[in-house]
């Protein structure tokens, strides 16, 4: 391990001081830009096409994919002996570095198909038996979470431990590639610090200072990907529905994405947090009368029906995860509920997601004890049959499972440990994810949250 570690220091300070010998493999659209801007951050860029026409191509210079900017930075290096295009692996030497683009398209049945990726991978585990040098080998195609545990098997059946693996997607855009790549975040997917640090650096100072850097494991580093492409997907068909719909009602849809904007700038992305559904006094009529009117104007199966009908089954989900945390049955069960209203910070119930989950664990037998700083008076006018505490401490004695359904600062702050010894189970369904799972795991809770780590 500390020969392992020594080993990757060396290459980490002669690749800072030199820049590094790295392949690449594929050269479509991520494998060319990745080949550009590492030739220009200093390294000496080796390219593997399997593709004879495209390989061709690129040796006499010509681009055969339309992309502003990378003909002026590829064909230069390549006359200055920095960039080399090749046929197969057999021919590179002297890489420890390798980025896999190839492509990954999807099978028969609509999955992830990672044949292309398995087979690239299989080239360089053969690679790395006839060289002895560390090995880093970096997936950068998209891929879906759990292929790169698989990937780690391929290479551990080949008996070789030594490889390190990362995962770094690629967030670029065709037609705006080369400015995309400087500029989107650095997500790196990994086991081995010293392998995602070696990778981060070889970006060097080509990044704008503001790129952010996520070190994470495999699994969240693909599943960032997945998500991000799948937003895209969904802000995309919104917006499309939206066009027509104002096509229909003599709207501008323009100016409402220009609207759209300015909300973004006051309620970013970066706030997003996961929960048990949407309340209050607003979403919910209003994404029901859009709804209708999105029905009203032939769209019938609108991406608001989903998200109603989505935000709506995140509430049984909760419900459910309560009955599956309960032993044997329902009866003579007491299930503590932390936070009552829609969200912290108000003492609105309006549609919060407490009411329906209050009422179905009545329905079901459970008694009920109940939490809030500020909702209790408004939730007591609804459901005076609930045992209401104004203390959360008093409030989860003798609980054989405590909920949290709101984000206020008094129940973030609780004292797990003494939350542990005055419970009667400890089980804890943290729906708005306010305890560290370390502790809830330290205090030997049974847990479960919103998928977080
Ligand atoms: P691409 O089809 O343009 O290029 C992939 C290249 O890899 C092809 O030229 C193919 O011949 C070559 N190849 C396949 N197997 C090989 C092997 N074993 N050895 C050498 N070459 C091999 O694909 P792309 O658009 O660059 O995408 C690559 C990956 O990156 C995909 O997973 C894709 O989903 C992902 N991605 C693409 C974009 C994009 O905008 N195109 C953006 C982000 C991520």
């Amino acid at each position: 391990m500390i020969k392992r570690t020594f080993i990757f220091l060396l290459l980490y300070m002669h690749m800072s001081l030199f820049g590094n010998t790295v392949t690449i493999i594929g050269c479509g659209y991520v494998g060319l830009t990745l080949a550009a801007i590492l030739s220009d951050a200093g390294h000496t860029v080796h390219c593997v096409e399997k593709d004879e026409n495209k390989l061709n191509r690129l040796i006499s210079q010509q681009l055969y994919i339309y992309e502003t900017g990378l003909a002026e930075i590829l064909f230069p290096a390549m006359e200055r002996g920095s960039l080399a295009f090749f046929d197969s692996l057999d021919q590179v030497h002297d890489t420890s570095i390798f980025f896999v683009c190839v492509p990954t398209p999807i099978d028969s049945l609509g999955a992830c198909d990672c044949s292309y990726l398995f087979e690239a991978c299989a080239e360089i585990a053969q690679y790395a038996m006839k060289h002895s040098n560390p090995k880093i080998v970096c997936i950068k195609s998209t891929v879906q979470p759990g292929t790169m545990a698989q990937v780690q098997d391929l290479f551990l059946a080949m008996g070789l431990d030594s490889v390190e693996l990362v995962y770094n997607p690629e967030f670029m855009r065709e037609g705006s590639a080369l400015r995309d790549i400087y500029i989107n975040p650095i997500v790196l997917g990994g086991n081995s610090q010293e392998a995602l640090k070696t990778i981060r650096n070889l970006y060097g100072n080509s990044h704008s200072e503001q790129v952010e850097v996520i070190n994470t494991t495999f699994e969240t580093a693909e599943m960032i990907k997945y998500a991000w492409n799948a937003f895209s997907a969904i802000r995309i068909a919104y917006v499309n529905e939206l066009a027509l719909l104002c096509r229909s009602l003599g709207a501008d849809i323009t100016t409402v994405i220009k609207g759209f904007a300015m909300s973004e700038q006051a309620l970013p992305t970066t706030t997003l947090k996961p929960g048990p559904g949407i309340g209050g006094s607003c979403l919910p009529k209003d994404t029901r009368a859009f709804a209708t009117l999105l029905e009203q104007h032939d769209f019938h199966s609108s991406l608001m029906h989903q998200a109603i009908q989505s935000n709506r089954s995140h509430i049984d989900r909760v419900v459910q995860d309560i009955f599956a945390a309960l032993p044997d049955s329902t009866q003579n069960k007491v299930v503590t509920l932390l936070g009552l209203s829609f969200k912290a910070n108000t003492n609105d119930i309006r549609n919060a997601p407490s009411l329906d989950i209050i009422k179905a664990l009545i329905q079901a037998g459970v008694t009920v004890h109940a939490y809030d700083p500020q909702a209790i008076d408004a939730m007591s006018k609804v459901f005076p049959e609930v045992d209401y505490f104004d203390c959360p401490y008093r409030a989860v004695q003798d609980s054989d499972c405590i909920v949290v359904l709101t984000e206020w600062d008094e129940i973030k702050n609780l004292d797990l440990e003494l939350i542990a010894q005055l419970c009667k189970r400890r089980v804890m369904i943290d729906t708005r994810n306010v305890f560290d799972t370390q502790l809830l795991k330290k205090y030997d809770f049974f847990y479960r949250n919103m998928g977080s780590l």
